[in-house]
């Protein structure tokens, strides 16, 4: 476990504008979480990290951006439908309800008192809706010119009978429920299903080689039983997934590679390498999907628990896909040999758990320089520089430090202007969000033989040099 406390990470990215509970205002939304613009530079970030490493820098990935909304009949193909689920227990004395395999059900975590739990029940996580204006159920609608009266209703011939018995008498709800059914779409609880469907589409349009693999990025939702631990067990939260298609043949070298890239990526997260633990799923823990599981944890500070995964997760889908569509999911090598079905390697991670990892890994308490500090990696610091003038009233020093902010914002984009308050309190402010560097202007910057030079000040060591500003863009976007 993670020597740093949880409620100090949710208390920074609550007090500097990284994470702010869902719908706070009225009262907030349970396992629901907004990005305040910190945040959702740091969640970029770490999403363009992952595109980049794995799908820009490479020749062998394509990308799709699929719908969350899809046809029910993906979520009957891929099993979700049916096995979807966590098992659900309520507490008979608190009423509270619990994931089963999460707790120890012989005493009830809120109330405590024993043996209050009966026989777990398979709750479906998929969040369904409907498609269309179908999902209200009114006689009105239904049946044209019905008039409604105390609950009766009058028919042509002057019987009045109550609107309850009208559904059985005309079988009303029997056509009405088979619209709701014909109707039903689901918030996709995974991105996957939205690469699957799409197979075919890349291949006939870009005809790639097998081994090839395609990546989304993309929110989903699961109907989290006991959603908790700040963003780590969301209702809402974004994945990023490759499906890698590949001949059912070469699937344990396949598996090998993408267990290196995922270090790789961890790497470049600045999670320390002790902090990763490989995790080998044993069968009766996998998805249905899956033939091999391997989970990548994190020493969070609530322990050590799931960051990402890796699955061999067979010919499943495709198999599914085309057993319900009729169509066929082959793909033809280019040189002739025989058609398969190809099989898949699942990289998948929750942005959420890394942008909870890349927070643990980066806090800091300082005590030599009474400081906290994100000691964040410099792609991935939402603001890489802070200039700040030294003089607020010299109008000469502002205007020189203001263009001195206006080129390196030009060239390096996340750039802040910082010119409220002394410059020791500044660099604690930029330390506690992790900017890399603070450049002060000073009157040195103005004229004498330090004339166009400033203060670089390094976030992790507090170290300060002096530097032209002709040499800061090479310098800072440090590359
Ligand atoms: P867990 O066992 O923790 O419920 P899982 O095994 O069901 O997770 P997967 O189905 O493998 O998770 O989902 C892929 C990735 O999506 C996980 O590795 C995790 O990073 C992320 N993830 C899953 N559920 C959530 C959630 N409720 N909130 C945030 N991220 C999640």
């Amino acid at each position: 476990m993670s020597d740093v406390k949880l409620e100090d990470i949710v208390s920074l990215a609550k007090r500097r504008g990284f994470i702010f509970p869902g719908s706070d205002v009225y009262g907030g939304l349970s396992g629901t979480w907004d990005y305040g613009p910190l945040g959702l530079s740091l969640k970029k970030n770490i999403m363009n990290l992952w595109w980049k490493m794995f799908v820009d820098d490479r020749d062998d990935m394509l990308g799709v951006d699929a719908a969350i909304l899809m046809n029910q009949k993906v979520w009957q193909a891929s099993g979700h439908v049916d096995t979807f689920t966590d098992p659900l227990v309520e507490c008979s004395n608190c009423h509270n309800r619990f994931r089963a395999d999460k707790i120890d059900t012989s005493k009830c975590p809120t109330c405590g008192k024993e043996n209050t739990f009966g026989e777990p029940r398979q709750f479906n996580m998929m969040f369904e809706t409907k498609v269309g204006p179908t999902n209200k159920l009114d006689l009105k609608e239904i049946i044209d010119g019905i008039e409604i009266k105390d609950g009766k209703v009058t028919l042509e011939n002057g019987e009045e009978i109550p609107t309850k018995q009208i559904w059985e008498r005309f079988h009303v709800i029997e056509q009405y429920s088979k619209e709701q059914e014909a109707a039903t779409s689901y918030l996709r609880p995974e991105t996957a299903q939205g690469i699957f469907t799409n197979f075919r589409n890349v291949v006939d349009t870009f005809y790639p080689d097998v081994p090839f693999g395609i990546a989304q990025q993309g929110k989903a939702f699961r109907n989290e039983i006991s959603p908790r631990d700040f963003v780590f067990r969301s209702r809402e939260f974004e994945q990023m997934e490759i499906e890698y298609f590949i001949h059912e043949d070469t699937w344990k070298e396949s598996f090998e590679h993408w267990k290196e890239q995922w270090h790789k990526y961890f790497e470049a997260l600045g999670l320390p390498k002790e902090s990763i633990h490989e995790l080998e799923v044993p069968p009766e823990d996998r998805a249905h999907y899956s033939m091999r599981t391997v989970d990548f944890e994190f020493d969070y500070p609530i322990g050590k628990e799931e960051l990402a995964g890796l699955a061999y997760r067979t010919n499943f889908d495709l198999k599914n896909i085309e057993r319900v569509s009729g169509k066929s999911m082959e793909y033809r090598p280019k040189d002739g040999s025989a058609a398969f079905v190809p099989h898949v390697i699942e990289p998948t991670i929750g942005v959420e758990r890394a942008v909870m990892a890349v927070l643990t890994s980066a806090y800091w308490e300082d005590k030599e320089n009474d400081r906290t500090v994100l000691k964040l990696p410099y792609d991935l610091a939402p603001i890489k520089i802070a200039v700040c003038p030294l003089a607020k009233n010299n109008p000469e020093l502002v205007a020189k430090a203001r263009d001195i902010y206006t080129s390196l914002k030009k060239e390096l984009g996340a750039v802040l202007w910082i010119d409220s308050g002394n410059i020791g309190k500044n660099y604690r402010k930029m330390d506690e969000i992790g900017v890399p560097y603070c450049v002060t202007v000073d009157f040195e910057t103005l004229e004498g033989d330090t004339k166009d030079t400033v203060t670089v000040r390094n976030r992790d060591t507090t170290k300060q040099e002096r530097s032209k500003v002709i040499n800061l863009i090479a310098l800072l976007s440090r590359a």
